[in-house]
C-alpha cells in the first residue's frame, strides 16, 4: 500500500486533537486544527456517538498516524508486541518510540516525524557508526544515533528550533548524536492514546 500524500490536517481534525504532523505549522495560527476544530466532510459537524468498536478504531488510527506508520506494519508491530513479555500496548508503544524517524524526532533532529522520515531515508544519519536509511530501523538500548549531515540547513535550522523542546530522559542527546539510554516507560511516553483500545481492536 502507497503512503497517503494528501492534508494530513485532515487527521488532526478526525481524531479531534493536534497530532503534530508538520513541524512550526503546527505551532502556528495557520494550524488547520485552530481554526476548524471538527471533522471533516460533509458531516464533520454532525453529531457523533461512536461505538465501542468505533472507539478502538480512533485509537488505532490515532497511535498509527501520530508515528505516520502504514496499516500492514501496525499490524506487524502489534504481532511483536504480543510475542514480547510484559503489558502489551506499552509493549507496543516502546516498539513505535524507537523506531529511527521517531528517535530522530525526539532528539530534535527534524521538526516532525515526516521531516525525520525524508532524511533518514536520505542518508544523513548513522546509527553505531553505519549509514542506515531505514525509517523504520528499530534501535535499542546502548544504540548512538548521529547525525551525518550538520550542515544541512534543514538538520542545522531543527536543531535550532528544538534547542528549547526538552528531550526524553530515556535517551542522552548532545550536539550531534543522541544515545539510547534504555527504552521508554509508559510514564515517558506522552503519545495521547489509551493503548487498552488498540489491544482491545486487534483481539476481536
Ligand atoms: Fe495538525 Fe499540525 Fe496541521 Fe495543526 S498544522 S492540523 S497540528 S498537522
Amino acid at each position: 500500500m502507497s503512503r497517503y500524500t494528501g492534508a494530513v490536517c485532515r487527521y488532526c481534525r478526525r481524531e479531534g486533537e493536534k497530532l503534530f504532523l508538520k513541524g512550526s505549522r503546527c505551532y502556528s495560527e495557520k494550524c488547520a486544527y485552530q481554526r476548524r476544530s471538527y471533522a471533516p466532510g460533509q458531516h464533520g459537524q454532525g453529531r457523533k456517538k461512536a461505538s465501542e468498536y468505533g472507539s478502538q478504531l480512533r485509537m488505532k488510527q490515532k497511535a498509527r498516524r501520530f508515528y505516520g506508520v502504514q496499516e500492514s506494519q501496525f499490524a506487524k508491530y502489534f504481532d511483536i508486541a504480543v510475542k514480547h513479555q510484559g503489558i502489551t500496548g506499552e509493549n507496543l508503544l516502546r516498539i513505535l518510540e524507537s523506531r529511527m524517524d521517531n528517535i530522530v524526532y525526539r532528539a530534535g533532529f527534524a521538526n516532525s516525524r515526516k521531516e525525520a522520515r525524508q532524511l533518514v531515508t536520505h542518508r544523513h544519519f548513522m546509527i553505531n557508526g553505519k549509514r542506515i536509511n531505514i525509517p523504520s530501523y528499530l534501535l535499542k538500548e546502548g544504540d548512538i544515533l548521529s547525525v551525518r549531515s550538520i550542515d544541512l540547513d534543514k538538520i542545522k535550522g531543527a536543531i535550532e528550533a528544538n534547542s528549547a523542546r526538552p528531550k526524553p530522559a530515556w535517551m542522552d542527546v548532545s550536539e550531534n548524536t543522541a544515545t539510547i539510554l534504555r527504552l521508554p516507560d509508559r510514564n515517558e511516553i506522552d503519545t495521547n492514546v489509551d493503548e487498552q483500545f488498540i489491544v482491545e481492536f486487534y483481539s476481536r
